[in-house]
């Protein structure tokens, strides 16, 4: 067992490079002439995770008891063995084991680290990918669009109104599980796509988000002429400051608003509709992108309702507004 020569007894060395990571692991400050992150500040102290303690090792030139580079499951056995800490397994200390790398109190510190950092992974790990964020599902109750969200950690992912702020006056009350919102959108999206002519009707919608953003890009790039008139006219004494600054913020939020309904619309852009014959089968194995882009070009708004009494059916809670070609 790598930091040891035998049961009980250290290998110094080694116990050393081990006790140096764990330091570092566990957000102790570091001793003199230890690595630090270019970004840590003084007096900060920073915890390593696993992987950054195995690539010091490696750096250090120190290998494992076999003599291979250490890889972060390796490192990762050794320190949650309890004998690391002279514990057998059922974490009480061994009789006449000698001494021991770590301390009973840092290994138990070190496991609680690793639990919380895997829990912290979790969520991650199964991070939902929402079809209708992004002002497309609204809240059928005050029109703010729903933001993606879990309850906790644990619990499904779903389409929520969000809690009021100072600008956004949101009524922050209705909610639905993702699933049950995104498979009768979906449902109803495809067979949009079954009726006649629906090739023709994408191709046009298409054709309209694209001059929109044409027409976006154009006026984006414009805002500087327009941040410099203002700026000129106010220069040249033309324009009270008052005005000045109205006019600014103005511009500025005209800017901001611009920029993301731009976002919002690129996101349909990217749609390989011509080349498409089975739109069905295209959609049961499209990436993720491609089938948002399908439902943000179809679907203007997704209202989200209340439940309403005596139903179970999250058709009803649904209203989909189609997005009408101009043509
Ligand atoms: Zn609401």
């Amino acid at each position: 067992m790598y930091g040891y020569a035998s049961p009980g007894v250290l290998a110094p060395a080694e116990a050393e490079a081990l006790r140096k990571a764990v330091a570092h692991l566990l957000g102790e400050p570091p001793a003199e002439g230890q690595p630090v992150r270019a970004s840590q500040s003084e007096g900060e102290v920073v915890r390593w995770s696993e992987g950054e303690a195995v690539r010091w090792m490696n750096q250090q030139g120190f290998t494992t008891a076999r003599g291979n580079p250490w890889r972060r499951e390796v490192l990762h056995r050794l320190l949650t063995n309890p004998r690391i800490a002279g514990l057998d397994s059922a974490g009480e200390p061994i009789e006449g084991w000698g001494e021991s790398v770590l301390t009973p109190d840092q290994f138990r510190q070190l496991n609680a680290l690793f639990v919380e950092r895997s829990g912290q992974r979790a969520p991650a790990r199964d991070a939902h990918e929402y079809l209708a964020t992004g002002g497309c599902a609204v809240c059928g109750r005050c029109e703010t669009a729903m933001t993606g969200a879990r309850v906790h950690s644990d619990a499904p992912p779903s389409y929520r109104c969000p809690p009021p702020t100072e600008t956004v006056p949101s009524c922050g009350s209705v909610r639905m599980n993702a699933d049950r919102l995104e498979d009768p959108v979906a449902e109803q999206v495809l067979a949009e796509l079954l009726k006649p002519g629906a090739q023709a009707r994408l191709e046009a919608l298409q054709a309209d988000i694209e001059a929109e953003a044409a027409r976006l890009r154009q006026h984006i790039g414009e805002a500087d002429a327009r941040f410099a008139s203002i700026g000129d006219l106010h220069g040249r004494g033309l324009m009270v400051e008052s005005a000045f600054l109205a006019a600014q913020k103005a511009n500025k939020e005209d800017l901001r608003l611009s920029r993301a309904r731009l976002r919002y619309l690129e996101q349909m852009t990217d749609l390989p509709i011509g080349g498409v014959h089975d739109l069905v089968h295209w959609w049961t194995t499209a990436p993720h992108a491609s089938k948002k882009a399908l439902l943000l070009l179809e679907v203007e708004q997704v209202r989200v309702l209340p439940q309403p009494e005596g139903s179970n059916d999250p058709h009803d809670r649904i209203q989909i507004v189609w997005r009408q070609s101009a043509a």
